[in-house]
């Protein structure tokens, strides 16, 4: 139900953070308009189709302690169609695959006694400790104090390099301890047996805001913020080569925050400071299967074309067209691997079936592949990064995104949880409750 005099809220971005915010919005009486620039809503979250069945861009298991992203499921009437399992991890260390939950890997992985012993305190201090708050420094001298060198260059350095291509020293110990903390891995992960679950939920928030009445224009980017000093006074978006305004007080970002930078002339250096990477994320589907149970493998030592493989059909055995093996290939766009980023799917599929062969020991034949060009894949966490504020510094601005969340674990929940604490600024500012 609208109410005459709650003002118009204009959202930037139809993933998960602007479906969030336009679900709470709508439900306390506002009327919403979200703008996304792409074909279909979900953002990061978004999927592609083979055959009528759909996948993600890229791995998305529903982790069981997102508490946002859970309720959002209730909510929508999907939680009961979840189901879990333990997913497996495993490390590839010149070409041998461990598992570290197994006793007899664990021995056999190479390093020292000391340093395993150091690992396991490290686990545990992380699972223990609940304020990650605090800035504790840099990733590397953090873990040399609690772990030692040898755990930090066995382990998690070839991690920082795969997930941002940095040096632990560049890195925040909060990030990584924060992440250590939750525990992804050790626990069950959640997923909709047969379907594509971020393609349900996208649909189903997207569905909930039509339904509250709210407005969702796809193929349409935003290409103008206009403000003066007191105020938001509307933007600009482009659909199908036409410009069209649009009047409002209130516009929420969940943008990355260099391109709302490029749509007006706005300072706040914790925006600015932001930076993002992209990702190359190649799906297959197989009728072999894998040597070995797995869901993702993570690879420290060498350093291949990808860093990890998530094994989608491990999680979500019946995901796939021909319900065979699906596997995903995953590499963050950093400088050292920018070079694959002019790599067609075809070159790219060779030059990721050429590392999987010394791995595995037989070349990957896949029945289907489809590439994708992750675009801002996830902010950096450096060691001095600091959160941006959900209201901006002229009234009316908001800001919502995982750009905002930090150091939680960046997932569907938090960027949910996100849209939903800007919505709720919005109601405190203009109803004063
Ligand atoms: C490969 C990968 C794996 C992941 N795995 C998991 C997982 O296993 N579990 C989990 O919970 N989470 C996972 N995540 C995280 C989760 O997908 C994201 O945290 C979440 O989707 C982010 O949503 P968002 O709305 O904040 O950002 P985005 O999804 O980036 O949404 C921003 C939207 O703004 C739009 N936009 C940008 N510029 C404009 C413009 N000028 N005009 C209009 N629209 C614009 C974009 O197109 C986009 O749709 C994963 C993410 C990735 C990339």
């Amino acid at each position: 139900m609208f109410s005459n005099n709650k003002p118009k809220v204009a959202i930037i971005g139809a993933g998960m953070s602007g479906l969030g915010a336009a679900i709470k919005l709508l439900e306390s009486g506002y009327s919403c308009v979200i703008l996304e620039s792409q074909a279909e809503a979900g953002g990061l979250a978004g999927s592609f189709s083979i055959d009528k069945k759909y996948f993600p861009f890229g791995y998305h298991h529903i982790l069981c302690q997102d508490k946002p992203l859970l309720k959002t499921l209730k909510k929508l009437g999907l939680y009961p169609q979840v189901a879990w399992k333990k997913g497996k991890v495993l490390f590839a260390v010149d070409n041998q695959i461990y598992n570290l939950e197994n006793p007899w890997e664990f021995i056999k992985f190479p390093m020292s006694w000391k340093a395993k012993i150091k690992f396991a305190k490290l686990m545990a201090y992380c699972f223990l400790k609940k304020d990650w708050e605090k800035s504790l420094g840099n990733a590397q001298n953090w873990l040399d104090k609690i772990a030692g060198e040898e755990v930090r260059k066995t382990i998690f350095d070839p991690l920082m390099d795969i997930k941002y291509g940095l040096p632990s020293e560049n890195l925040s110990a909060n990030w990584l301890g924060s992440r250590l903390h939750y525990q992804e891995f050790s626990k069950p992960l959640g997923y909709l047996p047969n379907q594509d679950w971020t393609k349900v939920l996208t649909d189903k928030m997207a569905e909930k805001v039509k339904e509250l009445g709210g407005e969702i224009i796809t193929n349409a980017p935003v290409t103008k913020i206009r403000f003066n000093q007191n105020k938001v006074t509307g933007l600009t978006y482009v659909r199908q080569n036409q410009s069209y305004d649009i009047n409002t007080e209130i516009v929420i970002n969940t943008a990355p925050p260099h391109i709302f930078l490029s749509l007006c002339d706005y300072q706040d250096t914790k925006l600015q400071k932001v930076e993002y990477l992209d990702a190359l994320s190649l799906i297959l589907e197989t009728e072999q299967k894998l040597p070995r149970e797995l869901y993702l493998l993570s690879c420290l030592r060498p350093r291949y074309s990808f860093g990890g493989i998530f094994m989608l059909s491990s999680l979500n055995r019946t995901i796939g067209v021909k319900n065979g093996t699906i596997v995903n290939f995953f590499t963050t766009l950093s400088p050292k691997y920018e070079y694959l980023r002019s790599q067609n799917s075809e070159e790219l599929l060779e030059t990721y079936q050429r590392d999987f062969e010394k791995i595995f020991g037989f070349r990957l034949e896949p029945i289907w592949h489809h590439l994708t060009l992750i675009k801002n894949y996830s902010p950096k966490f450096l060691n001095d990064y600091k959160n941006p504020e959900t209201r901006g510094n002229i009234p009316g601005l908001y800001f919502a995104g995982n750009y905002l969340t930090y150091p939680i674990i960046t997932s569907t929940g938090s960027a949910i949880a996100s849209g939903e604490k800007a919505a709720d600024y919005i109601i405190q500012d203009h109803d004063g409750h």
